[in-house]
């Protein structure tokens, strides 16, 4: 890994939305009819950040870091794997400059929730909530995102290189 001062990195993730689960995004927990299907506890938006991260980093995707056959992430809070992944960042000699995110659901309806889940974002990254934005939309009625059967999430990072 080159040690440029500034590195950028992207990151993507969805979910199947279903019956019979607690819904998690960027940390906090949503009620809703439906939550997200996964391994652990499906955390679209901290796994695209924890993407976002890896890739500015240069260290490869969420998925060789913590396996989906590995019974030791089964149901673990996202909020973990992210800490690990910003000690990864650090380690490396970097530290976060800011987060710029969206959230793709049809429903339910975020806005109520944007500011909470931004500050539980900064809150795990360990950096002040400016520097951490969250931007809700719909996708319009149209795909699996539309029928809400599925919340994608997108996630850009700048990390900045220790003085
Ligand atoms: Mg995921």
């Amino acid at each position: 890994m080159n040690d440029f001062a500034y590195r950028t990195g992207i990151g993507y993730d969805i979910h199947r939305l279903t019956e019979g689960r607690k819904l998690f995004i960027g940390g906090v927990e949503i009620p809703y009819i439906k939550g997200l299907l996964g391994h652990s506890d499906a955390d679209a938006l901290l796994h695209a950040i924890c993407d976002a991260l890896l890739g500015a980093a240069g260290a490869g995707d969420i998925g060789e870091h913590f396996p989906d056959t590995d019974q030791k992430y089964a149901d673990i809070s996202s909020a973990e794997l992210l800490r690990e992944v910003v000690n990864l960042v650090k380690a490396k000699g970097y530290h976060i400059g800011n987060v710029d995110t969206i959230v793709i659901a049809e429903e339910p309806k975020l806005l109520p929730f944007k500011k909470k889940i931004q500050d539980r974002i900064a809150e795990i990254l360990g950096v002040e909530a400016g520097c951490v934005n969250i931007k809700a939309k719909t996708n319009e009625g149209l795909d699996e995102v539309g029928d809400k059967n599925a919340v994608a999430c997108f996630a850009t990072v700048l990390v900045i290189r220790d003085a």
